[in-house]
């Protein structure tokens, strides 16, 4: 079935949403973007999402098109006519398309930003078969840019390494800088050890995971112990379990790393638990 999208003030049927070949997101990679997810019909942490887009859109120069209100009402205007009961929003905001190809930006009041929003529905996604069974990583090293607080569009290296997962026979990559683990390729990465829930601190080096803050939120409420700190690949090998979180995969056991298993080779306790929480807590409070 074709798709109602958002593009630059318009809903349009997907195969008539067309974007310049000029377009600084399609040159340059100058855009940001977000994802929400959907689960009833509705928006899962969508200030938290708004917020942090506002942020990238700033730390780029880049004006908003829209206000957060506004981003709202698009928001729930495409789930209501794509009929998304469980799925994800995709936004993206470039800097637009100047009408040729120049290093320097254009002047914001000659070349407006271009938005697209577009649904991707996922009946089944809360339920994924894999939460209980667990992903496998691999490790790899994080070459990214030193701006991974900022959601750009920049996602080549990400892509890569969630193909170098594959080959290895894995689902996913987790990066690695000066010994220690920064995040997956998508989502954030924690240990638990000794009943302690470990990510790393929030820096210029990882993006700042809307999942992320809930999760340990909900964790310190449930009176779990967190640490904020880096670890590396070796004592991730060592700990009683790990886990992964982001706005489409929620909170995701990881079962083994590097071909090692982590604990018996299940899904462990506390990341189950925290799925659990965060799916409740999250449906209460979606908007
Ligand atoms: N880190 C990276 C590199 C990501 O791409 C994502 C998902 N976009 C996350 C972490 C998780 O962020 P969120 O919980 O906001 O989806």
């Amino acid at each position: 079935m074709s798709r109602t999208v958002y593009l630059n003030g318009q809903y349009l049927p997907e195969s008539e949403a067309k974007v310049s070949i000029f377009d600084r997101g399609f040159l340059m990679a100058d855009g940001v973007y977000e994802v929400t997810s959907v689960l009833d019909g509705r928006l899962i942490d969508f200030d938290g999402h708004a917020a942090r887009l506002e942020r990238s859109l700033k730390a780029l120069d880049m004006a908003s098109p829209v206000g957060r209100d506004e981003l709202l009402e698009i928001h729930r205007e495409l789930v209501r006519l794509n009929g998304i009961e469980e799925g994800m929003i995709y936004l993206q905001i470039t800097r637009g398309a100047p009408g040729d190809r120049d290093f320097v930006f254009p002047d914001p009041a000659e070349t407006p930003p271009t938005i697209v929003l577009f649904t991707q529905n996922k009946p089944g996604m809360a339920d994924a078969p894999a939460a209980r069974t667990g992903i496998r990583v691999i490790t790899i090293d994080d070459l990214r840019w030193h701006r991974r607080d900022i959601k750009t569009v920049q996602l080549l290296y990400p892509s890569m390494g969630k193909m170098m997962a594959k080959a290895a026979g894995a689902d996913d990559a987790w990066l690695v800088e000066d010994g220690k683990v920064t995040e997956g390729t998508s989502n954030n990465a924690y240990i638990v050890s000794g009943g302690r829930i470990i990510t790393r601190e929030l820096s210029h080096d990882i993006l700042h995971g809307i999942t992320r803050k809930a999760v340990l939120r909900f964790a310190r409420e449930a009176q779990m112990e967190v640490e904020e700190r880096a670890f590396s690949p070796e004592e991730a090998k060592s700990a009683d379990e790990a886990f992964i979180t982001s706005a489409s995969t929620f909170v995701m056991p990881v079962v083994e790393i590097d071909g090692t298993p982590l604990g018996d080779g299940k899904p462990g306790p506390v990341a189950r638990r925290l799925r659990e929480i965060y799916l409740e807590e999250s449906r209460a409070a979606a908007i």
